[in-house]
């Protein structure tokens, strides 16, 4: 018999630490402690199968962008899965979920960003777009052009060519990671690495890194850039204003593609529709996923411009994957979509709940474990530090942040950490309420983690 949300939580821990490999976890480690066992949720709040009600400050991987609990997005997967519960868009099909989709997306997405190939995910939208920059230069007769430059700290998916794009040192000592013809530079993160200069002068300088390394590697190799408006799995790292504008420069000047990085900005969280509007970046692919569907149901895409589209349209591109706009993915994305429209969810993130977030979320600064606090939307991240005036790392780098992190999760709220950084990226519906009780225990956890 199939055990149920309502099984005792030593039954469920056990079954769990027989059978189930967690991704990103010391198996070991948690087979000894126990899995949380998560059993359901509303609105922002998860419950657990020993009852507590916990607060959700990360949108579970920062997707449950319209919240816990909504039954049209449930109908909506219902009445797909009885009209049409599979078929694909090989082979010269197409069906209603995905053409509609395939519109909507090409109508929030700025600039001539017209163009959808659908995937299951990030990471395979990411794969998606390797395949598509490097087949792209071939098809314009510069079949040299293949290498893509990426950045250090990115994160980019976990599949082998996607893992390869991020810049995740961690993920590349396992498996045969980076495969070749993939270069990394530095990131902008000016609180860690670039306290020495103002932050506009960091950010320019980190930019033109970029330049270097095309130059280093030759401007007819270079076939593409990939970037997170603000890396989000790395940590929050916002970049300098001055940061963007002049990769914009420096990709244009070369002729190289902008591949943006949208998984975790996109459908609202910086409190536009795309971080690349908050940043106003013309990219020329946009990968995307989590916010798309809010996490209900597994879907990615990359969305392409006119031109881009063009060219890929003038070959048979030999990619694609069984679930590429799988119709129940599509039909609740598009619900998903239709709810952060209706209900202005994006507008509120920027006007009236993102502004208040800041404020509070700011607050936390004077707190003598916090060295920078930085949010934008509807995700934040707090550096912790023993010194606040060197910014001297802990002796233990990741330490703190665990601790804390532990601390979170003893006081009901989920915040993640990355090594010394916590970051939250709550549900974009969270209200004022919440939001105090998510800074104020917050507080109280980076009290009990000094
Ligand atoms: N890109 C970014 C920016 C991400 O944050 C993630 C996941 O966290 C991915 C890609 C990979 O997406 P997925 O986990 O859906 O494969």
């Amino acid at each position: 018999t199939l055990l149920t949300p309502n099984s005792p939580t030593a039954e469920l821990q056990a079954l769990d630490a027989a059978h189930h490999l967690h991704p990103f976890t010391h198996g070991a480690g948690l087979a000894e402690k126990g899995a949380r066992v998560v059993t359901r949720a509303e609105g922002c709040w998860l419950t657990d199968s020993d009852g507590n009600r916990i607060l959700d400050g990360m949108a579970g991987l920062w997707c449950v962008n319209i919240g816990y609990g909504r039954s049209e997005l449930a109908d909506a997967a219902h009445r797909q899965m009885l009209e049409l519960p599979f078929y694909n868009t090989f082979f010269q099909t197409t069906h209603v979920p995905a053409l509609n989709l395939a519109a909507k997306l090409a109508e929030l997405a700025p600039g001539d960003l017209n163009h959808v190939f659908f995937a299951s995910s990030g990471s395979e939208a990411n794969d998606t777009n390797l395949r598509l920059v490097r087949t792209y230069w071939q098809e314009k007769g510069q079949p040299e052009r293949q290498v893509v430059i990426s950045r250090w700290n990115a994160y980019h998916g976990s599949s082998v060519g996607s893992g390869s794009l991020g810049g995740m040192k961690g993920m590349h000592a396992q498996g045969g990671m980076p495969i070749p013809g993939i270069h990394h530079i530095d990131q902008p993160n000016w609180w860690s690495e670039g306290g020495y200069a103002t932050p506009e002068a960091f950010g320019l300088e980190r930019a033109q890194a970029l330049e270097t390394a095309i130059l280093e590697i030759g401007p007819e190799k270079v076939a593409a850039f990939i970037a997170e408006p603000i890396q989000g799995a790395g940590g929050v790292i916002v970049p300098p204003e001055t940061y963007w504008p002049e990769i914009q420069r420096i990709a244009k000047k070369y002729g190289i593609l902008l591949i943006v990085d949208e998984v975790i900005c996109g459908f609202g969280r910086t409190g536009n529709w795309f971080g690349s509007q908050t940043y106003d970046i013309q990219p020329d692919i946009m990968t995307v996923a989590k916010g798309l569907s809010s996490g209900y149901q597994p879907i990615g895409a990359s969305i392409v411009t006119d031109d881009v589209a063009k060219v890929i349209e003038n070959t048979e591109f030999n990619h694609g994957y069984t679930y590429s706009g799988h119709p129940v993915a599509c039909a609740v994305a598009l619900e998903n979509l239709r709810i952060l429209e209706e209900e202005g969810i994006v507008d509120r993130v920027r006007d009236e709940t993102g502004p208040y977030l800041k404020e509070r979320f700011e607050s936390l600064a004077d707190h003598p474990l916090v060295g920078e606090v930085k949010i934008v939307g509807m995700m934040g991240s707090l550096a912790l530090t023993p010194d606040k005036v060197t910014r001297a790392p802990f002796a233990e780098p990741g330490t703190a942040g665990l601790i804390c992190r532990e601390r979170c999760f003893a006081n009901n709220l989920i915040m993640r950490h990355v090594y010394d950084r916590m970051v939250i990226s709550p549900p974009l519906v969270i209200s004022k309420d919440e939001i105090d009780t998510l800074v104020e225990r917050a507080r109280k956890s980076l009290d009990e983690a000094l």
